[in-house]
């Protein structure tokens, strides 16, 4: 056993987190869930297939998100006897103009994340409610909050502008990107994966639940198909992607809705699980005989390509495609049909080796490389967080 950092992803029912300890590399030796918090709390720990820990509470216990983290530090605590938890990083869905980069949080950053929840309802004030119950938690624990919009900074100013009047702009109404911690470790990984790629004119695409495209030159974010907040760009689980402003003019005008409500509608209620009825989980909607579940799907691969052909535009050409995240690194059908429209820009896929998930999926004709890289946004998380501690 050695020292160790802790590694937060909070959600609004859920926390995530990962043990890593500081051994000559980072190594992950515990992962972690708290689900259904709020409802029917669930907390199960597992050290490689072993489950070390697993609670369950009734229904409706009166347990919030700071009582959850008490159970899992205790449980660190134990777990590492006479070794030390030495830090906790925090994955932070947006980082506005203030956080430029993985930060040391003090408490007084508090007030600047929580102007930023507005931005990221669906995650921010939950990401900022866990970094406020580790400041009470353990106060002497050093916490970094590592930002999805930090990667994008590289962006050039007119890929950042909305052509909105200017003293918007200067407020931070703007385009960011998210998605960075995935991009991030994408990119590191492609030295060694895909070498003539990291020096060239790449799109990643993280399709999972909330899902996005990068363009990345020369292992920099140029562009992003997620803008002001995570709602932009693509057609998401339940999240609706990029959509025209007069719609929301629209369902103000004539259904009378609020701010309230057209959060819940266009985050919740909207992409995939919205346009099929059915789930927002492509798995089911790929089983499902309904022709509603294939719309939803051919919605889905539609806009991605058409979202592509902007990258490629931003990049000016394109060498190579990356696929990650849940549906990136699992879905032969979903990468095949945005491949397919993208075939005009030089993408050919192996119809085997995709079907396979090989890590490698375009022929030896294709122009353009195809590859399957896993994420890993963790271990990004807790290696920005050993830096910034010095270890
Ligand atoms: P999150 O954004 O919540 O981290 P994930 O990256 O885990 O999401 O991705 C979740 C999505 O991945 C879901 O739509 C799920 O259906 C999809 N997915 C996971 N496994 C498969 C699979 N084997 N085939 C198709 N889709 C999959």
């Amino acid at each position: 056993m050695a020292d160790a950092i802790l590694t937060i992803n909070a959600g609004s029912s859920s926390i995530k987190f990962a043990l890593y300890e500081l051994k000559e590399t980072l190594v992950r030796t515990a992962v972690g869930l708290a689900e259904n918090i709020g409802q029917a709390p669930h907390l199960l720990i597992k050290t490689g297939k072993d489950v070390a820990l697993e609670k369950r509470w009734p229904d409706h216990a009166p347990l919030n998100h700071e009582d959850l983290l008490e159970e899992v530090l205790n449980w660190v605590e134990t777990h590492l006897g006479d070794d030390q938890l030495v830090a906790a990083g925090h994955r932070i869905v947006h980082g506005g103009k203030t956080f430029l980069g993985p930060t040391l949080l003090t408490p007084a950053h508090l007030v600047d994340l929580a102007r930023l929840n507005q931005l990221a309802p669906l995650h921010e004030p939950h990401n900022t409610a866990a970094v406020q119950a580790l400041f009470k938690l353990r106060p002497e624990l050093p916490q970094v909050g590592c930002f999805d919009t930090s990667f994008h900074h590289t962006m050039p100013e007119l890929a950042t502008r909305l052509a909105l009047p200017r003293k918007y702009y200067d407020e931070g109404v703007r385009r960011y990107g998210f998605h960075g911690l995935s991009y991030e470790y994408i990119t590191s990984r492609l030295p060694e994966v895909a070498p003539h790629l990291s020096k060239s004119r790449i799109i990643v695409a993280h399709l999972g639940n909330g899902a996005s495209m990068c363009a990345i030159k020369d292992g920099k974010s140029v562009d992003s198909t997620m803008g002001f907040t995570a709602l932009d760009g693509l057609v998401m689980g339940t999240r609706c992607g990029a959509i025209g402003a007069g719609v929301l003019i629209y369902l103000m005008q004539s259904d009378g809705m609020n701010a309230d409500d057209l959060t819940d509608l266009l985050y919740k209620k909207s992409g995939l699980l919205g346009v099929s009825g059915i789930s927002s989980d492509v798995r089911t909607l790929l089983a499902s005989p309904k022709p509603e579940a294939k719309e939803a799907l051919d919605l889905f691969a539609f806009q991605a390509a058409r979202q592509a052909a902007g990258l490629i535009a931003s990049l000016g050409g394109l060498d190579g495609m990356i696929f990650t995240a849940g549906i990136g690194e699992h879905s032969p059908e979903i990468r095949a049909a945005i491949c397919e429209r993208l075939a005009w820009a030089g993408i050919q896929l192996s119809s085997e080796a995709n079907a396979a998930n090989e890590p490698a999926i375009s022929t030896c004709e294709s122009k353009v490389e195809v590859h399957v890289i896993p994420t890993d946004e963790e271990l990004m998380i807790a290696t920005h967080t050993k830096h910034l501690i010095n270890k």
